[in-house]
């Protein structure tokens, strides 16, 4: 018997939807002009990049003029950042979170190398930073803050609208402005962003955590806010991101924002459903698994579950075994048994920690998806924790 599949790690990518696929087939064999190219072929091209620009701007409410497209998500987060700083010019303060992706903590990580100075805020237990803290870190020096919009590991969105709000606020008691950016990759085509409602200068997105390709992102950048390039070539992206556009790649990724956006209340309620039989379902029939991050306002389609007394690569890999594909963390974070460092703001202890495990639904999951995990989990987990010592020890 065909043993059953069932893709459960839809917050590291998601399957590209049929639609996107219809969507961006011509661009590989009719309309593969160079959209550079002054011919018919280019121009061609030219349109259909045009066009999801408008898409994707309108979707944003923003101006065509302030959609970027990027390789992907990390080459948004590292255009908004470097760029932003190249432009400025000077060295400066820096204050983002200690839960940001990788794409944002690593880029930190290297300007302090260079010189910068940069506060990592902490976040409470339910992944949440706080607005006063936030207030308490801006100096007199400070230029630039990245807060992600919702946390890939435990799904937690955070007060981007306050803390914009704030920002304003300080902002206008000062000589030079401080930018506000966020990754938004993990709330993009499940809330319906407004660039302008958030009051943010720069917003993160990419295609393939939506139900579109991969190797490709969206960055808006807020009209008068000046952006230096940080990769050198020709004039494409506005001299921002040179380099001959990915048009099937654009197409896919406004066609993916379109329906998302479109089926937002559908998805959740679908996901938000499944979520709830999977938590239920979960803290009913295993002791010692606790949910992480549940107690604030998340995005609906991540479960993080901690399993005491289990390496969550375990479980992943006995999972793996039984067809259901899950992560630990974030996809960048496995391979190396370090605890989360999302988990580890958050001080979920550090037994819990280390089995952690996240479910992140999608469209495409259904009700006997759910039913077949909690039909294995449990035995599972059982197997697992009879091999560990302390586990033994306690019964
Ligand atoms: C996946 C992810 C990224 C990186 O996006 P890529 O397109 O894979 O580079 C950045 N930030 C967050 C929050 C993500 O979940």
């Amino acid at each position: 018997m065909k043993q059953r599949k069932v893709y459960l790690d839809n917050s590291s990518t998601t399957a590209v939807a049929p639609e996107v696929i219809k969507e961006m087939r011509t661009y590989f064999r009719d309309i593969y002009g160079n959209p550079s190219s002054f011919h018919f072929f280019g121009r061609q091209a030219k349109t259909a990049i045009d066009n999801s620009r408008a898409k994707v701007a309108e979707l944003l409410n923003a101006s065509p003029e302030e959609i970027l497209f990027t390789g992907c998500g990390t080459e948004s987060d590292n255009i908004a950042i470097f760029g932003l700083l190249n432009a400025y010019g000077k060295k400066g303060h820096i204050i983002t979170t200690r839960i940001e992706h990788h794409a944002v903590l690593y880029s930190c990580k290297h300007l302090e190398k260079i010189g910068y100075e940069v506060t990592y805020l902490g976040v409470d237990k339910d992944g949440v930073v706080s607005v006063e803290d936030f207030r308490k870190a801006v100096k007199e020096d400070t230029v630039f803050v990245s807060i992600m919009h919702a946390n890939n590991e435990v799904g937690a969105i955070q007060p981007i609208e306050i803390i914009a709000n704030e920002l304003k606020k300080i902002n206008e008691t000062r000589k030079s402005k401080i930018y506000f950016h966020t990754d938004a990759v993990q709330t993009a085509g499940k809330l319906r962003l407004d660039v302008k409602k958030l009051g943010v200068d720069m917003l993160a997105m990419s295609a393939h955590k939506f139900n579109g390709p991969k190797g490709i992102g969206v960055l808006y950048v807020k009209k008068g806010v000046k952006i230096s390039p940080i990769t050198f070539g020709g004039h494409h992206e506005n001299g921002l991101r040179p380099g001959t556009e990915n048009t099937a790649s654009i197409v896919g990724c406004a066609k993916a924002l379109e329906i998302s956006n479109a089926a937002i209340e559908n998805n959740e309620k679908h996901i938000l459903c499944l979520k709830e039989k999977l938590k239920k379902g979960i803290l009913e029939v295993i002791p010692e698994a606790t949910a992480n991050g549940s107690g604030a306002r998340a995005v609906s389609n991540i479960l993080n579950i901690s399993f005491n007394y289990i390496e969550g690569e375990a479980l992943l890999l006995m999972l793996d075994m039984k067809g259901i594909a899950v992560s630990t963390g974030s996809a960048c974070a496995s391979g190396s048994s370090e605890p989360s460092h999302v988990l580890s703001s958050m001080r979920v202890d550090p037994v819990a920690a280390q089995g952690a495990i996240r479910f992140s639904f999608g469209r495409y999951n259904t009700e006997e998806d759910v039913e077949y995990v909690l039909k294995v989990l449990p035995k599972i987990v059982s197997d697992l924790r009879s091999m560990s010592p302390v586990w033994n020890q306690k019964r």
